[in-house]
């Protein structure tokens, strides 16, 4: 039996998300500035330092770990370490996810699966071609082309959508209807303020109920039962799952087992953490796995209540695409 990892307020940690990298080939205008500052590339973890630090994390209690970014399919080596990543399942590992735009996946979702990859979330925030180029900056043709690469590799694929007024309000039920179609469950994600400082309005959120109101217009919608999942669950039309994420207007901090660390290895115990814990410089300076996990375990006890506590921007020099959402 792994150790745990509690925090003061008597959360356990069960859920690493790891950064791969914070360069992306997006500029989702909810996510990153159009013009961003990329990380110095040697400050980004090599692989055996990211395994390193993913061990310990393991070896105290965490059983599931996302990769995510940034875009992780941008990062070179990222076969080589998922495949390295396989060694932790007998530490405790008991899944490997993966969070992506899916852009680049259609020629590696075969090996991805094959590598071990357990489940995909894909970020797909509008059907309609136009409003997604106004969201993305990009084209939706490869990332509708990656998802049928995993649906043909038999992943298990879940979409997620965060809906920001003025931009895709308008694709909500649209998308819905689309994922209905394809059998993916979707997840509709409220617009949080961790983007470019100042862009963030409270204006531009359009909460769990708008959601629901656009939905019911032409579907049964059932709320079901909260379970340790974040997003709130609903079941549409009596079978399709559909989850929303609504930590502005429902934070859910109270059940929160996640912890995050950047491309640099440093360590956020909460999205809306003013500061992290600079667990990869540690390592870089010599630190010993003993003093890693001291560390780390510290870090983790003194997690911040969460966003419910002290809702809005935070003032930090850490976007969403270098924290690793
Ligand atoms: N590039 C990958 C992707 O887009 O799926 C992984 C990284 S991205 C930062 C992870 C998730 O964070 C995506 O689902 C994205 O939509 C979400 N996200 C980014 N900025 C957000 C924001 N300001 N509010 C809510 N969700 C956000
Ligand atoms: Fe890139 Fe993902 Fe951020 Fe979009 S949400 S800019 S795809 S990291």
């Amino acid at each position: 039996m792994n150790a745990q990892l509690p925090d003061q307020h008597g959360r356990t940690k069960r859920k690493l998300r790891i950064s791969l990298t914070d360069r992306c080939n997006f500029r989702c205008t909810y996510c990153m500035p159009e013009h961003p500052t990329w990380l110095p590339r040697a400050q980004l973890l090599s692989g055996p330092e990211l395994l390193r630090l993913a061990g310990l994390f393991i070896d105290q209690g965490i059983t599931q770990i996302r990769l995510t970014g940034g875009e992780p399919l941008l990062r070179p080596d990222l076969l080589p370490l998922v495949d390295e990543l396989q060694g932790l399942r007998s530490r405790g590992l008991e899944r490997i996810s993966m969070t992506t735009n899916a852009s680049r996946m259609a020629p590696v979702a075969s090996r991805l699966v094959q590598a071990g990859i357990d489940d995909f979330n894909v970020s797909l925030d509008a059907i309609d071609a136009d409003t997604f180029k106004n969201m993305t900056g990009r084209g939706i043709a490869p990332v509708l082309e990656g998802i049928q690469a995993l649906q043909d590799a038999g992943a298990s694929v879940k979409l997620n959508a965060v809906v920001v007024r003025g931009q895709n309000e308008h694709q909500v039920l649209p998308l819905l209807e689309w994922s209905m179609q394809q059998g993916l469950p979707l997840r509709y994600i409220e617009y949080m303020p961790l983007d470019a400082p100042g862009h963030w309005q409270r204006e531009s959120v359009v909460g769990e109920d708008d959601i629901l109101a656009a939905i019911g217009v032409a579907h049964d919608v059932e709320k079901l039962p909260r379970g340790a999942d974040p997003a709130s669950p609903y079941q549409i039309d009596g079978h399709f799952p559909l989850g929303i994420i609504s930590t502005v207007t429902h934070p859910f901090c109270a059940s929160c087992d996640r912890l995050r660390i950047t491309a640099t290895g440093e360590l956020y115990t909460c999205l809306f953490s003013r500061l992290g814990t600079p667990l990869g410089v540690r390592m870089r300076a010599g630190d010993d796995d003993q003093a890693i996990v001291h560390l780390l375990r510290r870090a983790v006890w003194n997690k911040e209540p969460g966003y419910a506590s002290t809702p809005g921007p935070v003032d930090r020099p850490v976007l969403m695409h270098a924290m690793g959402g």
